[in-house]
């Protein structure tokens, strides 16, 4: 089981993108746990504030340190002392690619810290984040989307969570197609107002068929993804 921890300001954000479909099913069948920390029950005054002017002047707030800082103390202590693989979403971290998402899959203990506002202060960086990831270059108003895409990207990979374990194997970027992009799909009717689905589909021939899905996959990458070429093994 991947045990996840995400501190947030806006924890009402995950509820339903963590209660449907697939993730909603990893949850309740104990493949997933996730469990939301709000930081401002980490602040330090009664008024329970978390941000604060930046040092130097400048446009917008910065999170504070130390109740970041606390809330990460606070989920280590709920796991005996374990200190999870923290990432703290941010535009400035390395974008997110297929094998990272792999990689945080095997990890037992994942904490996400999702930024607002203008940041989060360097400090709570250099003592506690292992490492910043982005989902794009773009800025977003917080963390909380990015942590849900990099959940969903990497709950999707654990054992079990997707129906059929070839999924994932033969998805776009997966090992199965080399870290190629998926060809095209069809489903029924073979034929709409004269657009046939591709013969080798409806042939039959298993050799055929797996040809001319490796031929597609290779020509939708050249179309559209050309530099995925380079390190593939031709
Ligand atoms: N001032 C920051 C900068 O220029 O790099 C941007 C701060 S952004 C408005 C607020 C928060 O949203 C960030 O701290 C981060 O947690 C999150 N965020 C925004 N864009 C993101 C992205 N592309 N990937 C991951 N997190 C992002």
């Amino acid at each position: 089981m991947l045990q996840i921890d995400i501190i947030t300001l806006f924890p009402e954000m995950f509820d339903g993108p963590f209660s449907a479909s697939i993730i909603g099913r990893a949850v309740e069948s104990r493949l997933i746990s996730i469990d939301l920390h709000q930081l401002r029950d980490f602040a330090h005054d009664r008024h329970r504030t978390v941000d604060d002017e930046p040092f130097g002047g400048g446009p917008g707030m910065v999170l504070k340190a130390e109740p970041l800082l606390d809330a990460v103390e606070h989920v280590e202590k709920l796991h005996s002392g374990l200190k999870p693989h923290t990432v703290l979403l941010s535009p400035q971290g390395k974008t997110l690619t297929h094998s990272k998402v792999a990689e945080l899959s095997e990890m037992a203990n994942l904490l996400l810290v999702c930024g607002h506002y203008e940041g989060v202060d360097q400090r709570f960086i250099d003592a506690a984040v292992d490492e910043e990831i982005s989902i794009g270059d773009y800025v977003l108003t917080g963390g909380e989307l990015p942590a849900m895409v990099l959940v969903d990207a990497v709950s999707r990979l654990i054992p079990g969570v997707l129906g059929d374990e070839q999924s994932a194997e033969l998805d776009s970027f997966a090992p199965g197609l080399d870290g190629l992009l998926q060809g095209p799909v069809y489903t029924r009717p073979a034929e709409i107002n004269g657009q046939r689905v591709p013969d080798e589909l409806l042939s039959g021939d298993h050799t055929r068929l797996e040809r001319w899905r490796r031929e597609q996959a290779v020509r939708s990458t050249r179309e559209r993804r050309p530099e995925l070429l380079e390190d593939w093994p031709q």
